[in-house]
């Protein structure tokens, strides 16, 4: 059996799940990243991992208060070219029929999301990069202004908009 990493956060209701209140999360991997996309993910976590042929298109918008990025390593040994990426108790995604659920111990949203998805908290306005269990956020405008390619692998980008009154 293999043991759970520190980074990984057991709910009260038993859910196995990445410790949002964790800052950098370094990973190890029994397999490395396929080199054919630029977002991939650890295991049954939802942890982010992401290419740094796209990460240097985001790096800029990077706030390290906020987003940390982390190492990844396989048998010991860095794997070259990819990071964690990780937010420290980031906003959540919700939806008009669906559900967000908010882990009491660590912060982290699970989300079951249908219909239209958008934002609600304040804290995500003006924010360049937003980074959750849902995906990687950039605000519109510096997207459009430099005309930023999706990831190879992903989903093609969805415009997500900001409510009030959401939750
Ligand atoms: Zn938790």
């Amino acid at each position: 059996m293999v043991p759970r990493p520190e980074w990984v956060c057991s709910g009260p209701d038993g859910g196995l799940h990445e410790d949002a209140s964790f800052r950098q999360i370094d990973v190890e991997v029994a397999c490395p990243p396929n080199d054919r996309d630029e977002v991939s993910w650890v295991g049954d976590y939802a942890l982010t991992l992401v290419a740094h042929s796209w990460l240097s298109e985001i790096q800029d918008l990077i706030d390290p208060g906020r987003i940390h990025l982390g190492l990844v390593r396989r048998n010991g040994e860095i794997v070259e070219g990819w990071s964690t990426i990780h937010e420290y108790r980031p906003p959540p995604l919700l939806a008009t029929e669906g559900s967000t659920k908010t882990c009491p111990t660590c912060g982290y949203a699970y989300t079951v999301l249908h219909g239209r998805e958008f934002f609600s908290d304040e804290a995500v306005l003006g924010r360049p990069l937003i980074l959750n269990s849902n995906g990687i956020f950039v605000r519109e405008d510096l997207a459009r202004a430099r005309n930023l390619r999706t990831p190879r692998g992903a989903f093609e980008p969805g415009l997500i908009e900001f409510e009030t009154g959401g939750q």
